[in-house]
């Protein structure tokens, strides 16, 4: 019989916790598998972002041949139409198709990034992001419903609604680990696949809730109800590891992983205010765009009123914006019953904010969208850009240049780089030009902005949050693994490991190495050369309704505004 892998992904999970953790018995079962095998810290891609991480897990590749450098991507003439990233925009072959190919089967529940199902050799249940009810979450199409009969709903996530309040979002995320612990358990007891990975959301999703709760962090209270969240939700997710590696057989090879790891934030920046104040980015003339910026010098940004304000203040601006801008506004809002369905703020929030329709293309040189941890910077290219006036060429590099050179005198930022310092590849079209590392860890971009939702450059996080960090984290366990080995490797290692444990080949695009060190097998290693296929654009593209769909997921999860 030849070797089996389970892979088990703990989003988001970090040895900053967990070490301490596993030290003081809180954690028995990952205590005993570093103990017992082989691990360490995982850097993630960068972005240190779900979808791109997982994106490179699948293909094996760095974003510049996958082509994922964010959950999104904005499209359209006016730079204002925001695509959700999802499988269809990963641009190469799945671990899990190379292995059908080759005869092997595969189990893979809920990995980020796999929507639309791909038909493989095995089963499949599509992972974030995803619309919910649609029929291409699952491979073969009967799996959900046959799970559905058991009385588990693996097509739940968190971004559905867990409910309001902390404790009842908590016991959401418990009752989702503890159906995926027991749904996968049967469905391994029906068929062991020779490669089955899970992915788990949750602890992502607790760090970025419940980090603030803990001790040291602002909104910590002693014996707080929410102070030891995150470590009771790892309690619940090594129960249900637990019962899935009871359901393999004892030869499995376990690698539990991480895609990035965690930290708290505390500051947020806004790039776009910088690249205007550094007149780079034009916002147009007119008298709307002036009454904004008015607001916004006045302090009456989205942010601060989302921060500050009392109902009373923000019915006055309400108040105020309406008598500069005419009785139109406030028909709207009785029209509609906006304000009372959404909140006065939220409805506040999408007429208030500068947004990329208040921007001057004819004058802009260079903006900033993206979700993740790092700035992006894009250049506003002729003939790339719907509206380009960057010519390719001698001025684009002198205007990088220059752009770059203004940025480190920036005090937040830490490194400049330009995006093929850090990705190599086919995709590399569709890359950032410039991309900004923070000067601190602890400082976030945090949403996708298109919106100018402060004046303020950096500031302070109001409200204490946490969000990921480069360093995640991993560990070989089983037969045939080194005992107690302690080791670094790179999120791009996994896959040709892999492929190398199953005895297969390695395609010569993969860009990461096989972590032999961490084996006492002998296996040989084979190489085919072989070209990273440009496949996937090739599928149905995405209905509007699933796209509405896909956007509501991110701002359950709180990447998107
Ligand atoms: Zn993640």
């Amino acid at each position: 019989m030849g070797t089996k892998i389970l892979m088990i992904a703990l989003d988001g999970a970090t040895l900053d916790l967990l070490s301490p953790w596993m030290a003081a018995g809180e954690l028995p079962l990952l205590a005993r598998l570093f103990a017992e095998g082989a691990g360490g810290t995982l850097l993630s891609t960068v972005p240190w972002a779900t979808p791109t991480a997982f994106a490179s897990l699948a293909t094996g590749t760095n974003p510049g041949k996958h082509g994922v450098y964010d959950f999104g991507k904005l499209i359209g003439d006016d730079y204002t139409a925001f695509v959700p990233t999802n499988g269809r925009h990963i641009n190469g072959r799945s671990l899990w198709k190379i292995l059908s190919e080759a005869g092997l089967s595969s189990l893979v529940i809920n990995m980020p990034m796999t929507y639309p199902a791909e038909a493989i050799n095995g089963r499949l249940i599509a992972g974030i992001p995803y619309p919910s009810g649609s029929p291409q979450l699952c491979h073969p199409p009967e799996l959900l419903s046959d799970l559905a009969r058991q009385g588990w709903a693996l097509e739940r996530n968190a971004s559905d609604d867990l409910g309001g309040s902390y404790a009842d979002y908590y016991q959401g995320l418990v009752d989702l680990v503890k159906t995926r612990g027991e749904a996968m358990a049967w469905m391994l007891q029906q068929d062991q696949p020779d490669f089955t990975a899970v992915h788990f959301l949750e602890p992502d999703q607790a760090q970025h809730r419940f980090w603030q709760f803990m001790a040291g962090e602002p909104r910590h209270q002693p014996n707080g109800p929410h102070t030891d969240a995150i470590l009771r939700l790892y309690k619940v997710v090594e129960a249900a590891m637990t019962q899935i590696i009871a359901a393999v057989d004892e030869e499995t090879i376990l690698c539990v992983m991480s895609d990035h790891g965690f930290g708290p934030t505390r500051h947020q920046v806004w790039l776009n205010n910088w690249l205007h104040q550094n007149g780079f980015l034009t916002l147009k003339s007119g008298t709307a765009v002036r009454l904004k910026q008015l607001l916004y010098r006045l302090g009456l940004s989205p942010a601060a009123l989302r921060e500050a304000a009392p109902e009373r203040l923000k019915l006055a601006i309400l108040q105020f914006f309406e008598r500069q801008k005419g009785r139109a506004l406030a028909s709207e809002v009785e029209t509609e019953g906006a304000a009372q369905r959404k909140g006065i703020m939220d409805w506040l929030t999408e007429r208030l904010a500068i947004d990329f329709h208040d921007l001057d293309w004819a004058k802009t040189r260079a903006f900033s969208t993206g979700t993740t941890a790092v700035g992006y910077v894009w250049l506003n290219v002729a003939g790339r850009d719907p509206q380009g006036i960057v010519q390719p060429g001698k001025a684009y590099e002198q205007i990088r240049q220059q752009l770059a050179e203004a940025l480190r005198q920036w005090e937040a930022v830490g490194q400049v780089q330009f995006c093929e310092d850090i990705w190599q590849g086919a995709q590399l079209q569709d890359a950032p030009d410039i991309i900004v590392r923070w000067a601190q860890p602890t400082t976030d971009a945090r949403y996708f902005q298109t919106r100018f939702s402060s004046h303020h450059l950096i500031k302070p996080v109001p409200n204490d949050y946490a969000s990921h960090r480069p360093e995640g984290m991993f560990v070989w366990h089983g037969s045939g693994v080194r005992s107690g080995l302690k080791i670094d490797a790179d999120l791009l290692d996994l896959t040709p490991t892999f492929l190398w444990l199953l005895k297969q080949p390695i395609p010569s695009y993969m860009d990461g190495r096989i972590l032999t060190e961490c084996f006492t097998l002998d296996h040989s290693v084979q190489t085919i050369e072989m070209d990273v296929e440009t496949a996937v654009s090739t599928t149905k593209p995405m209905t509007s309704a699933e796209e509405e769909a896909l956007k509501n997921s991110l701002r359950a999860l709180g990447y998107l505004e």
